[in-house]
């Protein structure tokens, strides 16, 4: 049942969302914010009446709060708060079983390429990579056992562009389930469940925390029938986010809009600075209209997002800019507040072969950016000035 202000509140533009969105616990005291309910279990009426909560792997009131709002947010059925991206992605992983086939876009993240190829292999579930951005070459790779199409889009580190449209409406003809990544857009950029997808998936540790201070996944599904299965999987399976977690989480979301259309304005003119930079071999980044998808991102999401990666023109300058960058941390994660620079060759996609790495376009030359809130003209001079230096140290 809706109240009068909860139907004002859907009616509501996102970044009002944001603040207002209903969370289903309110009511205590007044309290503006979800409190942290920091128990394990809960005092039951009868022993035949468990109540609304009555331990918190089973449920939890802040974490409820997270999921209610993630679920208002992606627009869909219901909300589940994990532990971790990964352990959110183990757990959809979860409902397949033995002997099933998911297609799998090829640039996926390395952690979920790590779990699929090395855990979920061993109980029999097989995922098959495709470059999911060809629509054809998915098409080819149904076959009788297959029961979902897994995608990341933009994906990583290449920011590839697949069709979420596209992807929903074979895996409907086929009865497959379509699930999302969409750790990268969010729910204010991109609605996988608007375009027909099933499931969709965060790491609520990048853009939905935004602040690099938790480590978190949640998951979203379309319908009732996946929100018991998920239900029990999170219950049975218990990679839950605890109470103190899904708060920050919460806090994180409030501020998602503003942080992320900063972001993209300095993005957007950073990635635009690269391109035309002579030491920049390669920029990639969806809103720059050279990119191969620029159309369907365009049209997929309202926005492009604050990640660009880019090569430079060889190994020694890229160990040098690495050595040399003072604004943006070295790092793995992305999404925060600050600018974190990552070498996916040696970091996030350490865990992928060398071969396959090599394979996939993935060289030692090849950087990746989170652009964060620092101004644009101080990011841009610290980047030249990297660049510059070595240059000057470069043998006459
Ligand atoms: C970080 C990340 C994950 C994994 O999330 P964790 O919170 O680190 O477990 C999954 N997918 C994408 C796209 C990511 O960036």
């Amino acid at each position: 049942m809706h109240t009068e202000n909860e139907k004002s509140e859907e009616n509501c533009q996102f970044g009002t969302k944001l603040i207002h969105a209903k969370t289903g616990i309110e009511g205590h005291y007044g309290a503006v914010n979800v409190p942290i309910y920091q128990v394990s279990t809960f005092n039951q009426e009868a022993e035949d009446n468990h109540g609304r909560y009555d331990y918190s792997r089973s449920g939890n009131p802040t974490r409820e709060a997270l999921e209610n709002t993630i679920t208002h947010l992606e627009n869909g059925e219901a909300g589940f708060a994990f532990s971790s991206g990964m352990a959110a992605i183990s757990s959809v992983l979860c409902l397949f079983q033995a002997g099933d086939e998911i297609i799998v876009s090829h640039d996926i993240y390395g952690g979920t390429y790590r779990v699929l190829t090395q855990l979920f292999s061993r109980f029999g579930i097989k995922a098959v990579f495709v470059d999911t951005t060809n629509i054809e070459d998915v098409e080819k790779a149904i076959t009788h056992a297959t029961k979902g199409i897994y995608i990341e889009s933009p994906s990583n580190p290449f920011l590839h562009i697949t069709d979420i449209e596209k992807i929903s409406l074979i895996a409907e003809e086929h009865q497959l389930v379509t699930i999302v990544d969409n750790t990268f857009m969010t729910p204010y950029l991109q609605r996988p469940i608007e375009l027909g997808a099933h499931i969709v998936i965060h790491s609520a540790t990048k853009y939905l925390g935004g602040h690099s201070d938790v480590v978190a996944g949640l998951v979203v599904v379309s319908t009732k029938k996946l929100a018991s299965e998920v239900k029990f999987v999170q219950n049975a399976f218990g990679a839950i986010l605890g109470p103190q977690d899904s708060s920050l989480v919460l806090r994180g979301i409030k501020t998602l809009k503003v942080r992320l259309d900063q972001q993209q304005k300095t993005a957007i003119k950073l990635a635009e600075w690269l391109n035309h930079h002579s030491l920049v071999e390669d920029v990639y980044y969806p809103g720059l209209i050279q990119h191969p998808h620029y159309a369907l991102a365009s049209k997929q999401a309202s926005g492009y997002g604050a990640i660009i990666s880019f090569k430079l023109k060889d190994e020694a300058l890229t160990k040098h800019f690495l050595k040399t960058i003072k604004l943006a941390s070295i790092g793995v994660s992305l999404g925060g507040v600050e600018s974190i620079l990552t070498h996916p060759a040696t970091m996030s996609h350490a865990s992928i072969p060398k071969e396959v790495r090599e394979e996939k376009g993935i060289t030692e030359t090849l950087l990746r950016i989170s652009v964060g809130l620092e101004e644009n003209e101080d990011l841009q001079n610290d980047f030249e000035r990297a660049l510059k230096t070595f240059v000057r140290s470069l043998p006459i």
